[in-house]
């Protein structure tokens, strides 16, 4: 009997969809947060890419902006949603029925940051987990904060964001000056 209801308990953990969220502001993606989608979906059955509508930060790209940037930047890749979100990531994440919440991590200046997010939301909600991937070496030093500067500077952006994120900065930029 013991051994019985042990095993369907490995079998439905086995089987159940796994579902995880990617929150974040998303201002605009770059492509460490696409090298970050990519991973994840290979590790999870659904992801859920879900852009902060009023990150505590000004915006250069409305919500709508945010999304669509961010689904071209993706392309087809079927087992990925893009959407937007407001309040508590983890109220998001319970009404997604959503188990795990992935973040990236680059260097050691966003750990502080991201353990303290983490003490929060496993108080809140302790049975979603929090994954946390590290950066590919190549996009360790990307933020952006860091590419809308340079972009206003008129720097080259091949590299470091999606070909369709650099015609929108470069849009932008000339419809701002
Ligand atoms: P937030 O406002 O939540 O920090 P961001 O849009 O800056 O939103 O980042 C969203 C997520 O992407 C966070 O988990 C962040 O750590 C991660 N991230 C940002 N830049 C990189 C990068 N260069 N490489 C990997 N992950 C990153």
């Amino acid at each position: 009997m013991h051994q019985k209801r042990h095993e369907e308990t490995v079998l439905s953990s086995a089987t159940a969809r796994t579902v995880a969220v990617y929150p974040g502001a998303f201002d605009p993606v770059h492509l460490g947060h696409v090298d970050i989608v990519q991973r994840a979906a290979g590790l999870f059955d659904h992801v859920i890419v879900a852009i902060y509508e009023r990150p505590n930060k000004a915006l250069a790209f409305s919500t709508d902006e945010r999304i669509e940037l961010f689904a071209q930047a993706l392309g087809d890749l079927p087992n990925v949603e893009v959407t937007g979100y407001s309040g508590l990531t983890i109220d998001f994440a319970r009404q997604r029925q959503a188990g795990f919440l992935v973040r990236g991590l680059r260097a050691t200046t966003d750990f502080e940051y991201e353990y303290q997010l983490n003490t929060m939301n496993r108080h809140l909600a302790p049975t979603i987990e929090s994954v946390f991937l590290m950066t590919s070496l190549q996009y360790a030093y990307l933020s952006s904060s860091l590419i809308k500067e340079v972009a206003a500077q008129g720097a080259p952006l091949e590299g470091l964001v999606p070909e369709v994120v650099a015609r929108a900065l470069r849009s932008r930029l000339r419809g701002a000056s």
